[in-house]
């Protein structure tokens, strides 16, 4: 079994195939585990309706944007850029839904304008945003969305928490009847009640949350037709994480959309945005190991790709399966994805460092940023280090460009296992073609 976990078509043959035929580093995608996570997520329980959102910022690579949508899912966009980007793909602005930070002035307020006009939706997420778009939507007969914050919220870490007491998304509770008079003043609806409470959320508090949004729908927001639960819904990326189970998560908000239809004769329609859980396990990054190190305190094992393309250890402390494959592709050296001492004889382990001068470049970091090293088979300079778990926030998110290094290629590997180049590696050229 040279497969190189239990949920992927991707062997060692394949990636010593990719390592050959597009270099390394590499971002590679599996399709099969891409749509496998699409249709868990279409096929959540629901009574009323479902739009499941893809998250787009967890990888907005055009290809795996249509693929997304193809299998029946819509946009959340974070920026007016991402919305762009995806309606570029061939995603219809009506099936985008913008939940932004960002403040539109100027030309992109014209911009944002004239997108709606097209059908793009737009989620309040301050009074601030709301005010610009006002006297717009009012005149236009525009319905807006609105993003709350709940007071609650969840996630893998401090600075993955979007909807506790320290964190700014949304509209806050306290801000809610400003808000909703302001609406009524210009003849405003606000047909859906967003909220999104954090990255890698805890089941339990995500259906608190579940709870909390009906209640606050209920009391303030009269017109809501359909409610948005968010994303946060947790992957497991290392084999002793347990991921969500999106079935029992969707079961336990039908049954309090089916309650809150009895009480208050209103059917809502449900809408999810995950983007780590639909991403985050069919990417793989393929390094190369370029030179080793053995010291006294641990092993050094350098690859040719680092912190330019995986940044969430230095981030958050994040664990990623780790993946030995030989140059020769033929087999698979053990496993060793786990962080525990199990899987090898334990009589090597190496922390897997990149090629950037910083001591944080580290796949394998502790919360507290210190270098751990992971017990592995030794792989030999020429060998391939490969780390899962790499689809979500990875290339989208990564410092790409620090030490001047060219950001990596993207090769999806299709259903039927052919591999297909999506995105080019950038150009040294690229990376200079701004400066004057
Ligand atoms: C980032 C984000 C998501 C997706 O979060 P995941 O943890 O990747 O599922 C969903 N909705 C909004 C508004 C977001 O900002």
């Amino acid at each position: 079994m040279n497969n190189l976990n239990q949920f992927s078509n991707i062997d060692a043959a394949l990636i010593m195939n990719a390592a050959n035929e597009f270099g390394t580093p590499l971002y590679l995608y599996d399709e099969k585990t891409l749509l496998e996570r699409c249709g868990q997520c279409t096929s959540m329980p629901t009574p009323y309706g479902l739009t499941v959102r893809y998250a787009m910022k967890a990888n907005p690579n055009r290809t795996l944007l249509k693929t997304i949508y193809n299998a029946g899912i819509q946009i959340d966009a974070s920026s007016l850029n991402e919305a762009i980007r995806a309606n570029l793909a061939g995603i219809p602005f009506e099936h985008i839904l913008l939940t932004t930070q960002e403040v539109q002035l100027g030309e992109a307020r014209a911009k944002l304008e004239e997108l709606m006009l097209l059908g793009l939706k737009y989620n309040v997420c301050s009074l601030n945003q709301l005010r610009l778009i006002g006297d717009f939507a009012s005149a236009n007969g525009i319905d807006l969305g609105i993003r709350i914050h709940p007071g609650i919220g969840s996630g893998e870490s401090a600075t993955r928490n979007t909807g506790d007491d320290y964190s700014c998304f949304g509209i806050h509770l306290s801000d809610i009847e400003e808000a909703k008079e302001y609406a009524r003043s210009k003849g405003i609806k606000f047909k859906h009640v967003h909220e999104h409470i954090g990255s890698g959320a805890d089941s339990e508090v995500w259906r608190q949350c579940v709870d909390l949004l009906l209640k606050i729908i209920e009391d303030y927001f009269p017109e809501a037709e359909s409610v948005s639960f968010g994303g946060g819904l947790k992957e497991a990326r290392m084999p002793n994480e347990e991921p969500v189970n999106p079935a029992e998560l969707g079961r336990h908000a039908k049954l309090r959309l089916e309650e809150f239809y009895a009480k208050t004769g209103r059917k809502l329609h449900m809408e999810i945005e995950p983007g780590t859980f639909i991403a985050a396990n069919c990417g793989y990054i393929i390094t190369k190991v370029v030179d080793k190190k053995n010291t006294s305190r641990s092993n050094f094992v350098i690859a040719d790709g680092g912190m330019e393309m995986n940044s969430r250890p230095l981030l958050y402390g994040s664990k990623h399966p780790i993946y030995i494959v030989s140059s020769d592709g033929k087999h698979l050296k053990s496993s060793e994805f786990c962080d525990c001492s199990c899987g090898s004889s334990g009589e090597y382990s190496a922390v897997v460092v990149g090629k950037c001068c910083e001591s944080g470049d580290c796949q394998t970091l502790d919360a507290e940023g210190r270098t751990v090293p992971r017990p592995m088979t030794e792989p030999e300079i020429g060998d391939y280090v490969v780390i899962g778990g790499t689809g979500a926030y990875c290339s989208a998110m990564a410092p790409y460009n620090y030490n001047s290094h060219v950001q990596a290629a993207e090769v999806l590997v299709q259903l039927n296992g052919e591999m297909k180049l999506i995105r080019k590696r950038q150009t040294f050229e690229q990376i200079l073609a701004n400066e004057v």
